[in-house]
């Protein structure tokens, strides 16, 4: 075959695989075969540039970062809906279009999935842009972050109009939105509030390779444009999802107000078990000649009308609020309740956040409470029935010693939450360090789990991590539930762990701030422990993504007696605590305080690759042109306003060539 009909082939086979697995959620191949043709098809593209094409599968993880969105006007104007509340609403609704209408009418009823609006506009088949719902007149082009999506396809199938524009909303499934605030947890960061807003401010990233590691998705309901050959709400959907895009199979047509009414009633319960969030139902005049008829008001159309959903909220006691200590010593006050059902489970307890929060709704222990339940995974406090309160009831005062250690707590400027700074003498704060040191992203200690962390901690067998290396088997077999297998286990993988590359280990030790991503980027650039322990504010901002609040917590930590002698006593076990000779053979300093920005598609290397060298031979990527850049390395189709800043400061521009001859 043909090389270019090869990469042609290839490019087809696997966009039909991305939507078997995120469309269909059917997928026919196994993780393995995709990410082997995956990686042929790199292959053949990297040694192939001439048939570059930017909607290749290849090029969904991101990688173009963006300062400022270009604002664009949208074709057809971007309305919102109007809402309704109860039955009563619906009714009054329908008797104003039934006058404006002569004939019959059938209705389209959809869910409202709740997310960021976007609208995506296509040409001949392939996507052009994607812009968000702004004012409704004019929104932001974010194409590069939904790029990214794998629901959003690059190239539609079938029968295709030349051009049309499809809306539609991103939303976060529950299922990622929870897997990366468990992450941000284990990086010792504050979880993200809800998905609705993580979404939105997703498409607001200026990295769009961060954009492709969130697992957004695009759900789209609405087709635009001239000449569609389409007459129906209803025929719409279908055909969108022929297309090739994610169109919720919920939607259904009816043609009475009951059937309406059943609808809402069976998803007001039901949506609970949806993967995304919906706040409710959106009723659509089908007929796309009767929605002409009936147009628009100023703010929406006339044709539909948004059902809300009740938030699910319910009211109980609120008997004692305690407070948890984190690992990084952060304090969590906790609301202990009545048990009592919300959306299908019993709630026990709801977050309160922290100081501020209690004080600002004066929520007080003995209240009767208002808990609402959104995305989160914990339920929250709303409101307190004031009407209810006990009369010898008192304010919240807020706890100032830790409740484990009693040590005063403290609370930095701008920080919302309160901190125990017992670091080395707190139980929780001591169990959890070691808890995360152990877990599967970080050392991944085979034999090893959190429970036994605590008992080895609560025995006074081990204080920290470092001790952990001088456990014997005699210590661990008379511990409660350690069978003579066990502990062989868990000492044998304690010992394997001392093979784990140094990248995890710098994110085992617990850094606040420094989650897996800074732990490579800190592991690249300093390369050994030593060399990260003697670095200075001024070296580590200098590091890609790595701001001043990570280089403050970096600094804290090395500055710290006990901490230096923890690493000592690593380094003397034997753990990596330098990048190993093989990610070392490909590392040099060549370009040691240089600044580069990369623009335009290259010949030989793919724009990921040419900033793997530069980061490798220790230069800087960055994203825009300033008088600190030390080289814009240019390829093809380079962008006019960044050619042009290059030129006013003076700025050399480099080629591929050039640029390789640099690192050889
Ligand atoms: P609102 O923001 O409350 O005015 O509601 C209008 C928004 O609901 C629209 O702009 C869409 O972003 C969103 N929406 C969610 N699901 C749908 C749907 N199935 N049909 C129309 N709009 C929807
Ligand atoms: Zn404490």
């Amino acid at each position: 075959m043909e090389i270019k009909e090869k990469i042609l082939a290839l490019r087809e086979e696997l966009r039909q695989h991305n939507y078997n697995y995120y469309v269909l959620d059917q997928p026919i191949i196994s993780d393995f075969e995709f990410d082997q043709k995956l990686k042929e098809l790199q292959e053949l593209e990297r040694k192939h540039p001439e048939f570059y094409d930017i909607n290749s599968p290849t090029l969904r993880v991101g990688g173009e970062v963006i300062k400022n969105f270009e604002t664009v006007a949208h074709e057809h104007r971007m309305y919102s809906l109007d809402n309704s509340y109860s039955k009563e609403d619906l009714l009054d609704w329908e008797t104003r279009i039934k006058k404006m209408l002569d004939d019959d009418i059938q209705y389209t009823c959809e869910l409202k999935y709740d997310g960021a609006s976007i609208s995506l506009t296509y040409e001949n088949g392939e996507l052009k842009r994607a812009v968000t719902r702004g004012d409704g007149n004019q929104g932001d082009d974010v194409t590069n972050n939904v790029r990214t999506i794998k629901t959003v396809p690059l190239k539609l199938k079938g029968d295709f109009p030349p051009k049309f524009d499809i809306r539609g909303e991103i939303v976060l499934p529950y299922e990622g939105f929870n897997k990366m605030n468990e992450e941000r947890l284990a990086s010792g960061e504050e979880p993200y509030r809800n998905p609705r807003n993580t979404a939105s401010g997703s498409l607001k990233l200026q990295d769009s390779a961060e954009v492709a590691k969130r697992p957004l998705e695009c759900l789209l309901y609405n087709i635009k444009g001239h000449k569609l050959d389409i007459n129906t709400q209803f025929e719409s959907l279908k055909k969108a999802r022929s297309w090739g895009f994610k169109v919720p199979s919920e939607a259904k047509l009816v043609s009475t107000t009951d059937e309406i009414l059943k609808f809402i009633e069976y998803w007001d319960v039901h949506r609970h078990s949806l993967p995304y969030e919906t706040d409710g139902v959106v009723i659509k005049v089908n007929d796309l000649a009767q929605q002409d008829e009936l147009g628009f008001t100023a703010k929406a159309p006339r044709w539909a009308i948004a059902y809300k959903f009740k938030a699910e909220r319910v009211s109980t006691r609120l008997i004692h609020i305690s407070y948890q200590v984190g690992r990084t010593g952060a304090i969590t006050p906790v609301a202990n309740l009545e048990p009592v059902e919300l959306a299908g489970t019993t709630v026990k307890r709801a977050s309160l956040h922290n100081a501020d929060q209690i004080e600002k709704l004066d929520i007080r222990e003995g209240d009767e409470v208002y808990v609402e339940k959104g995305g989160e995974i914990i339920p929250k406090i709303i409101s307190v029935e004031l009407s209810k309160r006990p009369a010898q009831s008192v304010p919240t005062t807020y706890i100032t010693e830790c409740p484990e250690c009693h040590t005063p707590l403290v609370r930095e400027a701008g920080e919302a939450q309160h901190y125990c700074p017992n670091y080395n003498g707190c139980p929780p704060q001591i169990i959890g360090r070691i808890q995360h040191f152990i877990s599967r992203k970080a050392m991944d200690i085979e034999g090893l789990g959190g429970e036994t962390v605590a008992l080895l901690v609560n025995e006074g067998l081990i204080k920290n991590y470092s001790d952990l290396y001088e456990l014997t088997n005699e210590q661990v077999v008379p511990l409660e539930r350690m069978a003579e297998k066990s502990a062989d286990n868990l000492i044998k993988g304690i010992e394997a762990s001392k093979a784990i590359p140094f990248e995890r280990v710098l994110y085992a030790l617990g850094i606040r701030y420094v989650g897996e991503t800074v732990a490579k980027k800190l592991a690249r650039h300093y390369k050994d422990i030593d060399t990260l322990v003697g670095s200075t504010m001024e070296s580590l901002v200098s590091v890609d993504e790595i701001g001043e609040r990570i280089a403050l917590s970096v600094l804290e930590f090395f500055s710290s007696e006990e901490n230096k002698l923890l690493i000592e006593r690593l380094k003397k076990f034997g753990l990596q605590l330098r990048i190993s000779e093989d990610q070392m053979a490909n590392q040099t300093n060549k370009l040691q305080g240089l600044s580069f920005v990369v623009s335009g598609v290259f010949e030989t290397l793919s724009r990921t690759d040419l900033k793997k060298h530069i980061e490798n031979n220790g230069g800087k990527v960055s994203s825009s042109i300033s008088s600190k850049t030390s080289y814009v390395v240019a390829g093809d189709k380079m962008g006019p306003s960044k050619l042009e800043k290059a030129k006013a400061l003076n700025v050399p521009i480099i080629d591929e060539s050039k640029f390789l001859e640099m690192i050889i």
